[in-house]
Order: C-alpha cells, then structure tokens, then sequence
C-alpha cells in the first residue's frame, strides 16, 4: 500500500504588493498564490496574486503541474489576491478546464469573480479582451459556513474579519489538513471562535503575519491583519501542528522576516515563514511534515575548498557541530554537505580556514539555512545558506 502524500507550494507569500527590493528576495516578492495537490491528483490553487504567473509558466513543463481537475480559491477581491489572473496563461488554452470558487460581493453583486476577471481586462486596463481566454471556467459561489467536496477532499469555508470580506478555507486530503486563513484581524470574538474551528488539529495552518505585535496594537490596528504573536496563540489554541507565517508587509525586509520568525519559534514548537519556492509535504512520514526549498541557484559560485567547523540546529530541534569541506561559495552564500539535517530557515554559524599571508586564518560567518536538497554524496544533505554577517 503506498502512503498517500499531499504536496503544498508556496508561489507567492508577499501582502498588499508585490516587492522588487532586493531586501525581500530571499522570503519572495509575488503577492498570495499556493497550491495544494492532494493525494488523489486534485489539485487545488489558493489565490491569484502575482505568483500564479509563476505556477502558470510551470504549467507545460515535465511534472510542473497542469493538472486536468483545478479548483481555484479567491479568497476575498483586493488587488494582491487577483492581480495574477491575467498573466496566467493556462488560462488561455482551449484544452484547460478551471472550477473557481469565491464569495458574492456585497460591491459586485452575482458573479462577483466572473466581474473582476472582466473589469481586470476591460479597456484600457489591459490589451487583450476576455474573448482570448479560451479555457474552460466554472464559477461557484461558496460563503462562510459552507462544506462541499472534491473528489476525495472536503472543504471548509469561513469568514474572516477583514474589509469586504474574506473567506479562510479548510481544505482536508487523506495526507493531511491544510488551513489557508490570511487577511484576517483578530478581536471579534464569534469570528476568532469560528476561525478556531476552521483550525482545529490541522497539519498545516498557514496565518496572515503581516504586522509585529506592536503595530497591531497602534498604528496597523483596524487595517484587516494579524501577527505571529497571534497566529502562535490560535495555533495553540486549535492545537495546529505546524504554522506558516504568511502575507508579509511589503516593508518587512528579510531580516524583519527573520526576526519574526524566531520570535514565532520561541513559542511555538514547528514554525516556518513563507517563502517563495517552499514546499512541504504532508504525509510522508508518519504524522510529521517535511519542508524543503528546492531552489535553482541564483549566484554565480566559485569552486573552493575551505575547512569548516559548522553549528546549528537540526530539524528535531538538537544542537550540532560538525566538520566539513565547504567547496562552493559565493559572496552572498554557499552549498555545504553535512551529516546532520537543519532546520530549513535557522541560523548556522559556518567557521572557515582561509589561507592567508600569516598562515590559516580564521573566518567566522553566519549563514541562514534557505534550502535542503538531497546530496551526491551518500548520508549527506546539502544545505544552502545565505550569509546574513
Ligand atoms: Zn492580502
Ligand atoms: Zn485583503
């Protein structure tokens, strides 16, 4: 019997805009955009912000998608959740059938997202009319409180407490539940309990952490988002096993990201921040989830060879040190083979040798776990990291 697994990917994780500042590349710039394919092969896209370009450009490539069941979920109509709809251009194949899901608009009336698709391309907004778009499109209308299925899944809708509304939505697979709950503010108390519900044991709850808590209490309050402080307490509340940080401010640099994060890590046992490119699955290994960022590399490296003493945490949570050979750097970062796993998204401190004039010296770096791939090399993993020192 094979173990059924569920595969989620993180294509856009940025709030409110997309960013282009090279402060924010390493967690991503593209506005809201994931996609779940469950273990029966449906596969599920939630929003349409600017990274669905991304997962359409995948669409034609060998195992990049294209599946022929899509069920896209709009969660609510502001600009950072559609924006992407245009530019995805499996949209404009005959052969592609999409079943689209989404709220009536109190703004819009009936057909709420059939509305936005051709407001989005009414003239002049954009250069190519609706008649291009030669898929097939279904639309839906769901509210909160409503539970249907797909194939082999059931999905939970349930309002948020944000402007004009938003639905979270409970999507659970035979590999596991993923609750996808962003542009929401907490303090509306029948809210906050039926958004507890909608998180109750979930494998992966991922929550809108766009503000510290500071902001939240003063100049952000009222502006329809949360914090990790509070995604930490609705995950221990719901007892949610692990919890993604989502929909970061367009201002928060990765270092701002980073930092939230480890805040988010001293209190809460399994936390990740979204970050462009991310996958996790679910069910592979017993209960537990595996995440991993397959990356492509974004620097040139050289070919080196430095010993190196490396610290760090790994993925259980324990202290290690261990020697290697580091022997791809780049100014920005390097690909190191170790033994032992780390966490992905924690901090490594890397001590290398360099050949000087005196002799061998000493070369303290910190590095920041951004991906895990399988290595050549038997036992080992390869760990990227960028050095944030
Ligand atoms: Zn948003
Ligand atoms: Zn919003």
């Amino acid at each position: 019997m094979t173990v059924p697994i569920a595969k989620l990917s993180f294509w856009g994780v940025r709030g409110s805009t997309p960013t282009v500042d090279p402060a924010t590349w390493r967690y991503g710039g593209n506005t809201p955009c994931l996609e779940l394919v469950a273990p029966d092969g449906t596969q599920f896209i939630l929003d349409c912000g600017t990274g669905l370009r991304m997962l359409g450009s995948r669409w034609g490539a060998p195992n990049g998608g294209g599946n022929p069941e899509t069920h896209i979920f709009v969660t609510h109509y502001h600009w950072d959740h559609i924006q992407g709809i245009p530019f995805f251009a499996p949209l404009y194949a005959e052969n592609n059938e999409f079943h689209f899901y989404s709220f009536r608009s109190k703004f819009l009336g009936r057909d709420s997202l059939k509305q936005v698709f051709e407001a989005q391309m009414a003239l002049p907004y954009f250069p190519v009319d609706m008649s291009a778009m030669n898929a097939k499109r279904k639309f839906k209308e769901v509210e909160g409180g409503d539970t249907f299925t797909i194939k082999e899944n059931k999905v939970t809708a349930r309002w948020l407490n944000h402007p004009q509304g938003c639905l979270g939505f409970r999507i659970e697979t035979p590999a596991g539940t993923v609750v996808y709950a962003t542009d929401n503010e907490p303090g509306d108390p029948k809210l906050d309990e039926s958004l507890r519900e909608l998180v109750a044991g979930a494998d992966i709850f991922i929550n809108d952490a766009q503000f510290t808590s500071e902001q939240l209490a003063t100049t952000r309050k009222g502006w329809g988002h949360s914090s990790w402080r509070e995604g930490v307490k609705l995950a221990r509340e719901a007892g949610a096993k692990t919890l993604v940080l989502f929909h970061h401010d367009p201002d928060s640099t990765d270092r701002m990201v980073d930092s939230i994060l480890r805040q988010a890590r001293e209190e809460f046992d399994s936390v990740f921040a979204a970050s462009e490119g991310m996958v996790i699955t679910l069910g592979s290994t017993g209960d537990s989830v595996q995440a991993h960022m397959p990356g492509t590399r974004t620097s040139l490296r050289r070919e080196a060879q430095f010993n190196a003493k490396v610290s760090g945490v790994t993925e259980g949570g324990k202290d290690f040190q261990e020697e290697t050979v580091v022997r791809d750097i780049s100014l920005q970062g390097a690909l190191i083979s170790l033994k032992n796993l780390p966490r992905l998204q924690s901090e490594l401190q890397v001590t290398m040798e360099t050949p000087g004039e005196d002799g061998v010296q000493t070369m303290l770096l910190k590095g920041y776990v951004v991906r895990i791939d399988a290595a050549v090399e038997k036992d080992h993993v390869a760990v990227g990291v960028v050095f944030t020192d």
